[in-house]
């Protein structure tokens, strides 16, 4: 594979299908990652809520009555009804214990009832409140949640509620929170299949889009080569297979280059005329011809033909009946050639058969076949019916000499033919 270069169209086509799909994958999972977030910090609330009221409703099952407080020296005693509450740890630690949860009974801001530890093992017991929860909860008398309050160094999803008599004074609050870990790990374990499925998205539309404009690139890479090397000269190229067996634009396109070098080959190698190779190509027909000879000594001949007393035609049906002419022996000429060689138009009505694998004797055999098939065709052109023409050839049998040498040779053989009284070959 070439060396793929950071303009190429490989990596524009990388950028332009990767990059939104990213983005687009990135939103939906911020997105949807957001609203898992949300659903789960909305449950875990509930929950504590659900958590708090039954605490609070346990205690007013086991202790009918209103909270207050015996205030002695300094240390301060909780009681709910005719029961003292503070010191007695064993609901709170059973609520913990089964779910989870730090539970705190606060009289003003004051914890009077805790399940929260400091880091010596003791109860957080006489240690105030954050001020912010102390402000929102026991001033304004609402309930709160806060998803990140600070106790004890520690961060806490938490929920306040006021603790409230029955003529509805406030007492102090009451808090049920869990460590904001644990929601950070519910949401986490929550998103891991989100992240899976999109890290996946994304890894499979990038193998998929380097699959894709790897083809593609490599389609247009051969096209570009081909397209070099036609206008670099080289007529006989070929298009890669793969590009032309597309059904796409760009198999199109590999058709059409393909047709252009056809007829850029056909208007450079052909005679206008007759279709036959120009002289042009049949000297370099030649010249590789007699190379192949040079390197693995199969035989080739030539045969260097005028057409007889051809102003004659011309001269009794006009210019154009001898075009038609032309072109009917042309035909001929090409199809006598097939298998064998390759007919040229070497001039006005003087042409060069090229044999291939050819000794002399075989190539006088064939063109006499040749003539006498000429002799005994007429031609038809508007009311002329039948027109007749001969052909006189100069044979000569290839070798190492200069090509010019072996034409001129043939040449002075279809000179000799022409003295002798045409229609013949001279060898
Ligand atoms: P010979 O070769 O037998 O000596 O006689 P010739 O009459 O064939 O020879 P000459 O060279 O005198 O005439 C050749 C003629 O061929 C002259 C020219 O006008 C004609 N000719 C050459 N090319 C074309 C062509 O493309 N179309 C037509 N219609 N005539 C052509
Ligand atoms: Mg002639
Ligand atoms: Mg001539």
């Amino acid at each position: 594979m070439k060396k793929i270069e950071q303009n190429s169209l490989y990596w524009a086509l990388l950028r332009i299908s990767i990059i939104p799909i990213v983005l687009l994958v990135l939103v939906i999972t911020a997105l949807s990652t957001k609203s898992l977030a949300d659903s789960i910090g909305q449950e875990a609330q509930k929950g504590l809520k659900n958590l708090s009221n039954t605490i609070l409703m346990m205690y007013d099952e086991l202790y009918p009555g209103d909270y207050h407080v015996i205030n002695e020296d300094g240390s301060v005693t909780l009681f709910k009804g005719e029961y003292q509450i503070s010191g007695d740890f064993s609901i709170v630690d059973k609520v913990k214990e089964h779910t989870d949860a730090d539970v705190t009974f606060f009289y003003q801001d004051i914890r009077i009832l805790t399940t929260i530890m400091d880091d010596q093992g003791g109860r957080m017991t006489g240690t105030k409140s954050n001020p912010v929860v102390t402000k929102d909860v026991l001033e304004s008398g609402e309930e709160a949640f806060y998803p990140s309050v600070l106790i004890d160094n520690k961060k806490y999803f938490a929920y306040y509620a006021p603790l409230s008599n029955s003529d509805g004074s406030c007492v102090g609050m009451i808090f049920v929170g869990k460590p904001s870990e644990y929601v950070d790990g519910l949401v986490r374990r929550a998103i891991l299949p989100i992240l899976l499925l999109a890290i996946t998205a994304i890894l499979l539309a990038g193998f998929f889009t380097i699959r894709f404009s790897g083809k593609l690139v490599d389609a247009i890479r051969k096209m570009e080569e081909f397209l070099e090397k036609v206008t670099s000269g080289n007529l006989r190229a070929q298009l890669d297979l793969n590009v032309l067996r597309r059904n796409d634009e760009l198999g199109g396109m590999g058709k059409h280059a393909v047709m252009m070098q056809k007829s850029l080959r056909e208007l450079i190698e052909q005679d206008i005329l007759t279709k036959l190779y120009n002289r042009r190509s049949g000297e370099k027909m030649l010249a590789q011809v007699q190379s192949d000879f040079r390197k693995t000594g199969v035989p080739f001949s030539i045969a260097l033909g005028d057409v007889d007393y051809f102003k004659k035609v011309n001269d009794t049906y006009g210019h154009e009946c001898g075009d038609i002419v032309l072109i009917h022996l042309a035909d001929k000429l090409k199809a006598h050639m097939h298998r064998k060689g390759f007919a040229v138009r070497w001039g006005g009505e003087e042409f060069l058969l090229i044999f291939e694998n050819y000794g002399l004797e075989d190539t006088v055999k064939s063109v006499e076949e040749l003539m006498e098939q000429i002799r005994n065709t007429g031609i038809d052109y508007q009311k002329e019916k039948g027109i007749r023409i001969t052909m006189t050839f100069g044979i000569v049998e290839g070798s190492k000499e200069k090509i010019d040498y072996i034409i001129r040779e043939a040449d002075e053989k279809l000179y000799l033919g022409k003295k002798q009284g045409r229609d013949r070959v001279v060898y």
